[in-house]
Parts: structure tokens; sequence; C-alpha cells
């Protein structure tokens, strides 16, 4: 059952994005992961664009690109190449290994404000083959004074066309009012406000932080007088442990020390992508001796 510590309020941290800003939201210490999902940053809103990057690789993660402001282009070696824009989304499997750019789009500098996930493959399609999707249209659920947008998974009822290979959900609620959110309680959620606070059971949830809410939760009260958006994260706790570091998700040390050379060897798991942006070399893992 919920606790008094539940939910628990987080501070995003702040960090910087091909020299934008961004608030990250996961991994937080307490709280490594949500589900499945491992990583998540809040870009903008700003004047500075949807936070661009050069070519750089992934291993063992699917990115999920949601933008609600500004337009980028997504090039990777699979052979996409994709605009994205504002409720549109873009699903990316690294599986054993993948490249990709997020170009500005051509013209004057945009505002531009996006959610940029990752989430964290499972044994079964870790080292697999990379993949890709855009999805121009998302089913949409009413709840209440809510409109419930579907990421990925289900929810309130519908279910995303978008991959997923576990059970975890992403939702975009517009809020207009009070809601009562539905909640599976075999899974742990997050709740990250998107353009202004939010009353969450209650207490204040401002841009910027990020609500933990433990398994065993069936609902969940949100309030606004402003219509706001915020994000839903969920999923059943990763039974796996994870090794995270730059970008690659593995399930040891070692695969990530293998992806970081194989990159600086340019090796043909990562093939070039074409970019107005230079490729992105890696660091060196803290782990390794100096040579
Ligand atoms: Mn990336």
């Amino acid at each position: 059952m919920p606790t008094d510590d539940d939910p628990e309020i987080l501070t995003s941290r702040e960090a910087e994005v091909g020299g934008v800003p961004v608030r990250r939201a996961l991994p937080q210490r307490t709280h490594r992961t949500v589900g499945a999902w491992c990583f998540a940053d809040h870009i903008g809103p700003s004047a500075s664009g949807v936070a661009t990057i050069g070519p750089h690789p992934h291993i063992g993660l699917q990115t999920v690109t949601w933008v609600l402001e500004g337009e980028l282009v997504h090039r990777d070696s699979v052979g996409s190449e994709q605009a994205i824009r504002p409720g549109q989304l873009n699903l990316m499997t690294a599986g054993g290994g993948v490249v990709h750019a997020e170009d500005p789009e051509p013209g004057l500098p945009q505002r531009g404000h996006a959610v940029q996930l990752w989430v964290a493959q499972p044994e079964a399609t870790r080292r697999g083959a990379p993949a890709f999707e855009h999805h121009a249209e998302l089913p949409t659920s009413e709840l209440g004074d809510t409109t419930a947008t579907v990421l990925v998974g289900s929810f309130a009822g519908v279910t995303s066309p978008a991959r997923a290979d576990t059970d975890h959900l992403g939702a975009q609620l517009f809020l207009r009012g009070r809601t009562t959110v539905p909640l599976d309680a075999g899974a742990e959620h997050a709740i990250i406000a998107l353009d202004g606070p939010v009353a969450l059971d209650g207490r204040a949830l401002g841009v910027g932080r990020v609500a933990y809410l433990a398994p065993g939760r069936t609902e969940l009260h949100l309030a606004t007088t402003e219509p706001r958006r915020v994000l839903l994260l969920g999923g059943t706790p990763y039974p796996d442990e994870i090794h995270m570091w730059w970008n690659f998700v593995a399930a040891s040390r070692d695969e990530i020390t293998t992806a970081q050379q194989d990159w600086e060897a340019r090796a043909e798991r990562f093939p070039d992508v074409t970019s107005v942006l230079p490729r992105v070399p890696a660091p060196r893992p803290p782990w390794l001796a100096r040579a």
C-alpha cells in the first residue's frame, strides 16, 4: 500500500544536450528505472530548439522522442530519414547497435519543447536487430477533463501501435481540471510536469520535479486550474540489473566497453549516418585504466 512517502517528489538534474539545457528526470539515484524506462530528459520550452545532436551510437535501448513544440529531422543507420513534429512519436530500437543523428529542421532558429526517453530492452531483444518507427498519430482516451495520448503501451482502454518489448507505459495527460487516473497496481509510475505546476494527490508538482509512485496504487488524483500537460511513465519494476553508461545500456560492463571501442574503431555494427552535425566521440569509460 502507498505510504506517507508516496508519492516521492524528486528533483530532476540540470544537464545539457547539444547546447540546450535539459531537466533529467531519470535516472534518479534512488530510482534508476521506472518499469523499463531508464532515461528521461525534459527539453525546453526554450528559444534554442529541440536539442539537436550529431551521429552517435546506442545499444540495448529504445529511444522514444515526443515533441511538444518545434521540429527535428531524425536520420539513422537503419536508413530512416524522418521529420518529427508536435504530437508525433519517433521510436528507435538499438538492439545490438544503431547510429542516429537529430538534425535541426533547416530555417530560422525555433522554439523547442520535447521529451527524450530511453527504454531498457529485455534480454530477448537487447542484442537483436535495430529498427525505427514513426507514428504520425497516436490513440487518445478521455478521462473526465483529461485527454490521454498513449505513446507506448496500454492505458485507459487504448493501446499504442508503437513497439513495446516489455509492459511499460508512456502517456501524455492533457489536464483541464480534476482527474482520477487509473493505475495498474503491479506497476510503479512516474509523473513529470511538462508545462507548469499541477497538484498530485494534493501536493504541488512543478516543472523540474518528478513524482515517483510505488507499486500498489490503483489510482492517482491530478488537478490543475490552467490547462497543463504531464507525462505518465509506468511499468513492472525492471527485473534485471542494467549497466548504463554514455549512450549504452547492457547486461554487463564488458558489453559497454566493447561498444565504446567499436564506436571509436568505426566498427561495422555502427555504420555512418549523414548529418550536418559532427560525429560525437565516445568518452573513455572511467573503469578502464589509463593507457
Ligand atoms: Mn541518441
